[in-house]
């Protein structure tokens, strides 16, 4: 059976993304280019081929999903950007779920429902 038809985000964890990606990085002896500098650049590089597909287009969202094609580029580098998150999380021992609600409990803190509830991002 194909694992990709049967994995999906309701039924996978973090450490399953961060298992496969080791073990390609250890699979192709890539460890010695998985530095937290090279890493954090192919985050950006990644990041940057994603805003690309969206260079200069207002795309709705409607019209992101009646076009497959760039659906699935986007998805890709999207996939790509994370392949590259789970990778410097390896090297740095970093635990995503404990980063995120770390995270999570500033931003509610820094951008309070009292002060950004009208639909700003910015404080007035
Ligand atoms: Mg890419």
């Amino acid at each position: 059976m194909n694992e990709n038809k049967i994995i999906n985000d309701q039924n996978i964890s973090i450490s399953f993304f961060k298992k496969e990606v080791k073990k390609f990085v250890e699979e192709r002896n890539w460890n010695k280019y998985h530095t937290p500098k090279n890493l954090v650049q192919a985050i950006n590089c990644e990041a940057g081929e994603l805003s690309q597909l969206l260079l200069f287009k207002d795309y709705t969202i409607e019209e992101i999903l009646n076009n497959e094609t760039l659906l699935t580029n986007i998805a890709d580098e999207i996939a790509d950007v994370f392949v590259y998150v789970i990778s410097i999380l390896n090297i740095l021992g970093l635990d995503l779920s404990q980063s995120f609600m770390n995270k999570m409990e500033k931003n509610k803190k820094k951008y309070s429902n009292k002060e950004f509830n009208n639909g700003t991002y910015y404080k007035k």
